[in-house]
């Protein structure tokens, strides 16, 4: 497959721009850029074609994706700056939603933990929402069996 099918990346330089980075909360210059990607096919012709526009704080070297082409991003603002960057998903969001799908079992801290992620994941557009929700409703009915189970042997 990979002698018919490959990856081709053009990253193209924008401004530098001014940032109140949401990562770290330092206030500095910023590199931003457009990456262009393409799926090709024999190496040259591109099937799909995907481009991102990204933003790197100076200070924590955070990349934030940006709504904006890097180049419309130049003289603006730092606050017209956040408008228009996506913050994706932090460390923690991700840890949650994994230790929800493999702990929701539990009697009530399963409740707590899938409860939480689904909290902390209520905005995501990724896959984290879908699966912390799932753990959030099943949990209870894991509880459930649990106390019941329990209840038996007691
Ligand atoms: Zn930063």
């Amino acid at each position: 497959m990979q002698f018919f099918f490959g990856t081709a990346q053009h990253i193209v330089p924008g401004p530098t721009i001014p940032l109140d980075c949401p990562n770290c909360r330092h206030s500095g210059p910023a590199s931003t850029w457009d990456r262009e990607e393409a799926l090709t096919v024999f190496f040259v012709i591109p099937v799909i074609h995907n481009s991102t526009s990204w933003v790197r704080c100076s200070h924590c070297h955070h990349e934030i994706l940006s709504s904006l082409k890097a180049a419309q991003l130049a003289g603006k603002t730092p606050a017209e700056v956040i408008g228009h960057l996506i913050i994706g998903p932090t460390p923690w969001q991700r840890r949650m939603a994994v230790l929800a799908v493999l702990l929701f079992w539990l009697p009530f801290l399963g409740i707590v933990i899938s409860v939480l992620a689904y909290a902390l994941n209520s905005r995501d557009k990724g896959w984290r929402l879908p699966v912390s929700l799932m753990a959030a409703l099943a949990s209870p009915v894991a509880t459930l069996v649990w106390v019941v189970y329990l209840g038996w042997l007691g």
